[in-house]
């Protein structure tokens, strides 16, 4: 049988145009092995934990830290009139948006060449991979008094000039590059992926990568020097404080108040920057963010678009309706600078407001596959709390480097 056009884009891009929908199907594991030269992202790594082996989509509750795996017990189905006032404008805003989800994973059930290739998705071709010893726990490590102490050894020349100047480089007896792990802007300026080293585990840098490893108190350290030196794409994934009891976090999370002081204007390109907030169903966050974190970050022009969660067999995650457990969660997009941003860029961008994925382990979110930033090319990209790297892009948080670790890696 030949395969449909977007359907062979769809296996070298990762992304599927659904027809008749502003809304596309991401491959996450396809859009993340893009950033990867020697290495490529193992799916079942990237699904370990959320789905059985045999990919058919059963969930399951091996460990309690993915956030959005419900407890076993049954919930109550509740009524209108039970809900209180937040719990009903969370409604009207499900009831607004439900038509839209549901034509968009209408038109993906009427994919069938990709509905019947989704199980293969969550899978490996070649082999499982070995995903022995103990992870690294950075937030721990960075804590303690040795911290500054730590040091990661990479497989390249040094390149951080800074560091070199303080003298805080050096290389190791095998030709290896050393230096700080924490508060150090590091990057990987080959073309291709190199291994590094950071007690006893190996970690895989993307080509043109670079990661800083921090605490909030430190994100200053990234604030580009000129002006014309600031990020084009800023992507914010912040630990927000959970209300829900159905969820509990995997990471430390912070209060609101916090995130006013994140330096978006000074982190933004002066050309423009698109920023893009990953959001919690909570009513009160929609309100501080509107009210309060948007002006204080400059961002303008807002628009909300839709992450969509399936199973690899095409279902829904969890049913639509469910008062405070959601198939979907959703993101905001904004502008910093917008009036230098030309109205092509901002139009293009509304082509889309709906992603569908099968959501990975841990409750990663997918890469958004965006193109069409504003700005000079190369794109400039920045990802804030980020817990993995990308091909030419900038990763801060505490724990850059957590999916990194070999284990979710193949050879190619
Ligand atoms: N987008 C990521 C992904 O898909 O894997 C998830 C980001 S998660 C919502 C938030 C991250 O912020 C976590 O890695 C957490 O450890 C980190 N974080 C929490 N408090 C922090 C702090 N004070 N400074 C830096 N990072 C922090």
């Amino acid at each position: 049988e030949t395969l449909s056009d977007e359907f062979s884009s769809f296996l070298d891009s990762g992304i599927y145009r659904l027809p008749g929908i502003k809304a596309v199907f991401l491959d996450p594991v396809r859009l993340l092995n893009l950033s990867y030269t020697r290495y490529s992202i193992s799916a079942s790594g990237y699904y370990c934990r959320t789905f059985d082996s045999l990919g058919k989509g059963r969930r399951t509750n091996i460990e309690a830290g993915d956030s959005y795996v419900p407890k076993k017990k049954k919930r109550k189905r509740r009524l209108p009139q039970d809900l209180n006032e937040q719990e009903l404008v969370a409604e009207k805003r499900h009831q607004d948006v439900r038509p839209f989800l549901l034509k968009a994973h209408e038109a993906l059930l009427g994919t069938t060449e990709l509905i019947l290739f989704l199980p293969n998705l969550v899978k490996d071709e070649k082999f499982s991979i070995d995903r022995r010893g103990l992870e690294q726990s950075f937030i721990e490590l960075g804590r303690v008094w040795q911290a500054p102490l730590y040091e990661i050894s990479m497989n390249i020349e040094g390149n951080s000039k800074e560091v070199q100047e303080e003298g805080l480089q050096h290389v190791d007896s095998s030709g290896r590059t050393v230096v700080p792990l924490f508060n150090n802007l590091i990057s990987n300026n080959a073309s291709i992926d190199v291994d590094a080293e950071f007690l006893n585990r190996t970690y895989i840098l993307p080509s043109k990568s670079c990661f800083h490893t921090s605490d909030l108190r430190q994100i200053h350290d990234l604030i580009p020097g000129s002006s014309d030196q600031g990020f084009n794409l800023i992507v914010i994934d912040p630990p927000w404080e959970n209300g829900s009891a159905y969820q509990k976090a995997v990471y430390p999370t912070l209060p609101n108040r916090y995130f006013l002081y994140l330096p978006i204007k000074q982190l933004a390109h002066t050309e423009g920057a698109l920023v893009v907030l990953w959001m919690t169903n909570r009513v009160k966050l929609r309100a501080f963010v509107e009210q309060e974190l948007f002006p204080a970050w400059g961002v303008t022009d807002i628009r909300t678009y839709y992450w969509l969660k399936i199973k690899p067999d095409g279902s829904l995650l969890s049913e639509l309706d469910l008062i405070h457990h959601k198939p979907y969660e959703y993101l905001l997009l904004g502008y910093v600078n917008k009036e230098k941003v030309g109205p092509h860029f901002i139009r293009n961008f509304q082509d889309i407001q709906i992603f569908i994925s099968i959501p990975g382990a841990y409750s990663r979110k997918p890469p958004l596959g965006i193109d069409h930033l504003p700005g000079p090319k190369p794109s400039r990209c920045i990802e804030l709390f980020a817990r993995e790297l990308v091909a030419e892009w900038t990763s801060w948080g505490n724990e850059p480097l957590c999916f990194q670790d070999s284990r979710y890696f193949m050879e190619r």
